[in-house]
This record gives C-alpha cells, structure tokens and sequence, in this order.
C-alpha cells in the first residue's frame, strides 16, 4: 500500500487579469479552482499509474467546511480518504496572473491543528502495517510542532520498518527533519528549495549542484533527487559511497507544470509499489514530472504518456 500525508491542504484559486495594479481595482478575465494539496496531487498521480483502486490512500487534515471538493477528488481517482476533518476550512490559495504572465500569489496560512488532531493522525499511521512508500507532502499546518514530520517518520516506521519514505518539503520543515535522527529514503528539492536549505544561491548548473550534493547535510539521505524544470536533474543514491547522476531529460512544450514536482512524488511512489531500482524510482520520476508537464490540469498524468518517456532513453537519460 501507498501512503501520502498532507497536513496543510490547499484549494488554489487562479484568476487571469488583463492589468493587475496594487492599490486599485482590478477585474479578472476569468478564474479556475484546483485541488491543491501537494499529496492529493502526488496521490492522484500514484493511483493512476499503479491503476489499482484504493491501494493509495490519502492521511491528513482537510477543514470540514469545505472538504467536500477534495474528498470528491480523492474518489474520483480511486485514493482511499483518509484525511481527518478539523473545524472550519481548508484554506485558500490565489495565483493572479495577469496579461504579460506575470503570477502574483497570496497564500492563507491554514487552519490550526489541535495536539489532539496531531496525535490522532500520528496513531492513525502507526496503525498500518502493509506500507511499501510513503510520501509526507508540503508545508507544515499551523500549531504543528517543528519536528512533526521526524515523529511522523518514526510512526510510519514503527510497524513498517521496510517502507521506503519520501519526504517533499522545503525550508524549517525539512531542515529539522534533516537534523535529526528519523531520516526519509528520499528527497526531491528543486533548485529554489536547495539553495533555501543551504542558504547559498546554488546556480540552476548541474555541475554546481552535483557540488552542493556533496554537502554532509545529504550524508545519510539515501536519495536525493534535485529537480530542475526541462534541465532535468541531478541525483545522489547511496551513504557510504554514494554514486552522483546528471539526469539528461527531452524539453516538453510546457502545457501547464504546476504541480510537476508532485506528480514526481506519485512517480517515485508508483515504483516503490512495484519494488524498482534506484535508478528506475529515478526514471519514474521524472516520466511523471514530464507527463504532467504536457497536460492543462495540475497534479495530473496519462499513464500512456508516463511510458512513452519512461520506455525512452533519448527523453530520460541518467
Ligand atoms: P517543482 O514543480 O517542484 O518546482 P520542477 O519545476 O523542477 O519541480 O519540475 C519537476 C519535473 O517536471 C522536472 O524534473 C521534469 O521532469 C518535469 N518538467 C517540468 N517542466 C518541464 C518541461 N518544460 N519539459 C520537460 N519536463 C518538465
């Protein structure tokens, strides 16, 4: 079984404008809702490439006010709804992007998680017993302690010592998690939250984020996967002597890449589930990225596409 943990979900509300000008009024040309939370989408992607009902399923908060959007979602791609409902709403997310492209965003912060709700979630984790790959997505909720997601990962292992743990997360987040002794089997930072991390402008070059593999933060991650848009990525696979790859990807005329990295994370899942190689969890990956890259809906592939780049080595090389 597949598990993917979103704390602090998001409903996106994207608004087109002609002018967009601060301190005036402005009008939309039009506007879309998408689900938004980073495991809804990673989810999404990993039922629809394992194709078997409900061996995904979802874990997290979602606000009771307005869940029914997401829980309509988590169905409609057969991912099993485990996600507890907490008092008021699931927050909102606006992208305005206006005539020349330019994207301006306002995020909600999320609703507040009760110890009470935290610890029900870490208990409703540490009672499966069947988990091949977890993904633990996004950003941290309101409330939760700093090291939430290190006691998550000591959850999941608790039962499932051989569950491989993906961890997709950037900034305070993932810094403690990396500071500590409960460490994920993957990383997935792009180049923004690597140069975060590091507080270093790491150039968007393969050989300088090769270098910046070698940091000893990475030491005892087993892989990290830094993404780098149609550049491809570069990857770190192994502890001890550890092996660096420059992954080589054909450029796709981006329809819409939001939510590309998620739909990496639904990659890696959908290997773990089948019991792939590194080097194939990799390929996988990046097939996925690429195959949501190439649709108009976020967090979103075609299995048929997802194969055409994984089958080819002259789309994905590694
Ligand atoms: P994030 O969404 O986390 O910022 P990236 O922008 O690095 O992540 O994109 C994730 C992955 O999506 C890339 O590694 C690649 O596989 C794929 N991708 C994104 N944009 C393109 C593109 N224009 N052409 C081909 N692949 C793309």
């Amino acid at each position: 079984m597949l598990l993917t943990i979103t704390t602090n979900p998001s409903i996106d509300v994207v608004y087109q404008t002609n002018f967009f000008k601060l301190g005036q009024t402005n009008r939309e040309v039009s506007h879309y809702q998408v689900i938004g939370g980073k495991g809804i989408n990673a989810g999404r992607v990993a039922s629809i490439l394992t194709g078997n009902k409900e061996n995904v399923a979802a874990m997290g908060f979602v606000g009771r006010d307005n869940s029914a959007g997401i829980i309509q979602d988590l169905q409609e791609y057969g991912v099993a709804n485990k996600m507890i409902q907490v008092p008021g709403k699931t927050r909102f997310c606006y992208t305005i992007i206006d005539g020349k492209g330019q994207k301006t965003e306002l995020n909600e912060v999320g609703q507040q998680i009760s110890t009470e709700e935290a610890n029900q979630l870490l208990e409703q984790i540490s009672s499966l017993t069947n988990l091949n790959g977890v993904s633990i997505n996004g950003s941290l909720a309101p409330n939760l302690p700093g090291n939430f997601y290190s006691q998550v990962i000591r959850a999941v292992r608790e039962k499932n010592p051989r569950a491989k743990i993906v961890l997709d997360t950037s900034g305070a987040a993932l810094k403690s998690v990396l500071m500590g002794k409960d460490l994920p089997d993957y990383i997935k930072p792009n180049n923004e939250e690597l140069s975060e991390l590091l507080a270093t402008d790491v150039v968007e070059e393969k050989n300088a984020v090769l270098s910046a593999l070698m940091n000893p933060i990475f030491k005892n991650i087993p892989n990290v996967l830094v993404s780098m848009g149609a550049h491809g990525g570069v990857a770190k696979v192994g502890i001890e002597t550890p092996r660096y790859y420059k992954i080589k990807i054909s450029s796709q005329l981006a329809v819409n890449p939001e939510g590309s990295g998620d739909a990496m994370i639904g990659g890696i899942l959908s290997a773990l589930a089948y019991g792939k190689s590194n080097i194939d969890v990799i390929r996988a990956a990046m097939a996925a990225g690429m195959a949501n890259a190439v649709e108009a809906k976020t967090g979103f592939v075609q299995k048929s596409t997802f194969n055409r780049f994984l089958r080819s080595d002259k789309d994905i090389h590694v």
